[in-house]
Parts: structure tokens; sequence; C-alpha cells
């Protein structure tokens, strides 16, 4: 028998009991030099280190649940309000080999489970070979010598034997998987063990583009669309963009904003308008106006500009009531709202010259610009606001 330390810990609100059951590992990693295995209802946390294997078990319910456990302090038998209990049996190297869960009106259901004589590792769930229930369905597990599942066999009172074959590759990376109905799905490996490829029943999706935390960043499917996302310096994703690369239409483009303490603090769709346009009549002419003068008194200040295409409206909706402009981040096409201009030459000033630097330059936000930042906080005098612009001008 496989001698360890099995530690239970579920944290409240004033003790972390995890971070305690930790600081235990170490010491008996020390002292007693046994592998330590974690119970725990809580989110699992990378630093603590100190465990073997955790197992993340349901939050234990506080309401008229009772657990009695044996004498190997496992679990054996758990009671409900409702009068509904399930038991379970372990053999002496405690693994679970029976689960039988009794309803109200007394009917039983009962999962049994057998295991390979081998075992080489600790609490290795793997160990499983096969799975009985009580209406005749029989699950069987077998193992290569890693302990890696290379078949599952399913088989049912009524239908044949379903059979799925796994195989992996040297690092251990699931390579291929094969399922009843013949259908294969392959992976590829890029040399450095990431993932290239999807393949099944002739689709293909690819991935690339891994960045710094080993994530793909570019997905690309056989039916041509691609996924794309871009993150901050903190592996945030700031922006997912969903494109079918034949059409070269946008189907989704979302951007996400952070807070300082890296919280999501707003979400925006740029496919949904943001603005209405206002009908062209003699009073939008003139609202239009005191937007492009803005824009040639940018040019007069050096910034080098093609024609933009300036449309003023309204906020489309109460979602968007904080809107005072938006820009497509190609194709120097932007929107004024009529907020921004009754704000006045200052604030609209800022609003427009953020709006060039989008829609003429495809300037990201950036919340350490003044001019730039996802909110108006600061109103910029004229030299300020030419200067930042002046900054993002190739
Ligand atoms: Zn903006």
């Amino acid at each position: 028998m496989t001698k360890g330390v099995l530690l239970f810990a579920h944290n409240n609100s004033t003790v972390d009991y995890v971070k305690q059951a930790n600081f235990c590992a170490g010491q008996i990693k020390k002292h007693l030099d046994l592998p330590v295995c974690l119970i725990t209802s809580d989110k699992f946390n990378e630093d603590h280190n100190n465990f073997n294997h955790v197992i993340v078990v349901e939050k234990p319910s506080t309401a008229q649940t009772k657990r009695f456990y044996n004498a190997l302090g496992l679990v054996s038998l758990y009671t409900f309000s409702d009068k509904t209990q399930v038991n379970s049996k372990f053999n002496n190297l405690m693994q679970l080999i029976s689960k039988t869960a009794t309803s109200t009106d007394g009917k039983k259901i009962t999962r049994t489970y057998k295991y390979s004589e081998k075992r080489d590792g600790f609490f290795n769930n793997s160990q499983v070979t096969s799975l009985f229930y009580e209406n005749n369905t029989t699950y069987n597990y077998n193992y290569n010598l890693l302990g890696l599942l290379t078949n599952r066999l399913v088989q049912t009172p009524d239908q044949k034997e379903q059979s799925f074959t796994l195989d992996y590759g040297p690092l251990r990376q699931l390579i291929s998987q094969v399922s009843p109905n013949g259908v294969k799905e392959e992976r590829l490996f890029y040399n450095n063990g990431l993932l290239k490829s999807v393949s099944y029943n002739n689709q293909l999706i690819n991935f690339s583009n891994y960045n710094a935390y080993g994530t793909s960043d570019k997905t690309s499917y056989s039916n041509g669309i691609v996924k794309t996302s871009t993150r901050d310096i903190f592996g945030q994703i700031t922006n997912v963009n969903y494109q079918n690369q034949t059409s070269n239409k946008v189907l989704l483009d979302k951007n996400y904003c952070y807070n300082q303490a890296r919280r999501l603090v707003r979400e925006t769709d740029s496919q949904t308008k943001k603005v209405k346009n206002f009908k062209m009549n003699n009073d939008v002419y003139k609202l239009r106006r005191q937007v492009i003068d803005l824009i040639y008194e940018a040019k007069r200040g050096g910034v080098n500009l093609p024609r933009i295409e300036v449309r003023i409206g309204e906020q489309s909706s109460i979602k968007h009531r904080n809107v005072l402009g938006c820009a497509k981040m190609t194709g120097n096409q932007m929107w004024i709202t009529k907020s921004a201009i009754d704000l006045g030459t200052d604030t609209l000033r800022n609003v427009v010259f953020h709006e060039i630097a989008h829609a003429v330059y495809g300037t990201e936000h950036d919340e350490k610009c003044p001019l730039m930042q996802s909110a108006l906080n600061t109103i910029l005098n004229k030299e300020d606001c030419l200067k930042h612009l002046l900054k993002y001008q190739q």
C-alpha cells in the first residue's frame, strides 16, 4: 500500500485553510518525505505548490447535508434533507469501488469501479479500468505504460460496443482520437510543443501567433474565418476579431478595457452602431462645419491628413449615452455627436483629434495618453492636443 498524506482544506471568509495546508505539506515533505494530496472546494492557487496532487471537489453545502466517514477518513455516506443518499464503498487502497445513489422513492442506481493491478501514481484516477452502471452500461478504460488513456470502450445492452482510440506523441500530447463512427481527430504540434492544428471531418483548424503566455492569438478555420486577438502587456485580451478572409467581412469586433486592478470595466462592440446619423440639413451642416474647422486647424498645425468623412448624429441608444464620437479604425470615417459639439470648442477638439488618431492612423486606445484614453478625463489645451496627435503621425 502506498503511503501518503491526505489533507482537506475548505477556506471560509476569514481563514485561508488552503494556505495553511500548503505550509503543512511543505513540512510533511521536509520531515517525513511523503507525498501529499489536497482535497479542496476552493479554486486551486498555483502559488500553493507543495502538493503532489490536488482534487477539487464541490463546496460542501452547509444546509442539511450530512457526511459520514469511514475508518480511512473517506466519505462513505452522504445524506440529504430530501431523504436521498449516496453510499460509497472503497477498497483498502482507498479506491472507490462502488457508488449507490438512493432517490426519495427508494430507487437505487449503482456504479461500480474496477481497477488495474498496477498502480504507479499517488491517487491516480487513471487507474479505473471499468465502470459498471446498474442499467448494464459498462465503460472500460485501457492505459499505456505512462498511464495515459489509450482506449475507451462503451458497452450498452441495446447497442454494440463503441470504441474510442487515443494516441499520444513523444511529449505525451494527444495526437489522435478515433471515434466509434470512424471519424479521426488529428492534432499537429510545433517543435516547441504548442498545438499547431486540429483536423477532423475534413475540417482543419490552425493555431498560430502564440504570445508570451503560451496561448494562440490567431485561429484559422477551414471555412475561411479567422479569429484574431490582441493583448496588453499583462496578457489580457483587448480585442477579438472574427473576419471572413474570402469576403474581408468583419463578423465580430470587440474591444475590452481594464482598470489598473486589471478588472474588465468596459466591453465595446465596434460592429454595433453607436451613433445614429442626423439627416443633412442646414443646421446639421453648421454643426459639421465646427468639426471640419478643427480638422483644418490640425492640418495647419502640421498634421498630414487625407479627406475625412464626417457625420454628425446622436447616441443610438441609452447604452451609448456617454459616446461623444467614434471612428472606423480604417477608412478615414468618423462620427461626432451633437452632445460633443455642445460641450464647446476645447472639449470638441479633444474628441475630434482623438477620432482622427483612430480613423486615420488606426491608433488604439492608450490609457497613458491623455488624448487616446478610452474615456475623456482631461481636456487638453490647443497646443497639447496637437502635440499628442502629431505623435501618432508616421
Ligand atoms: Zn476612442
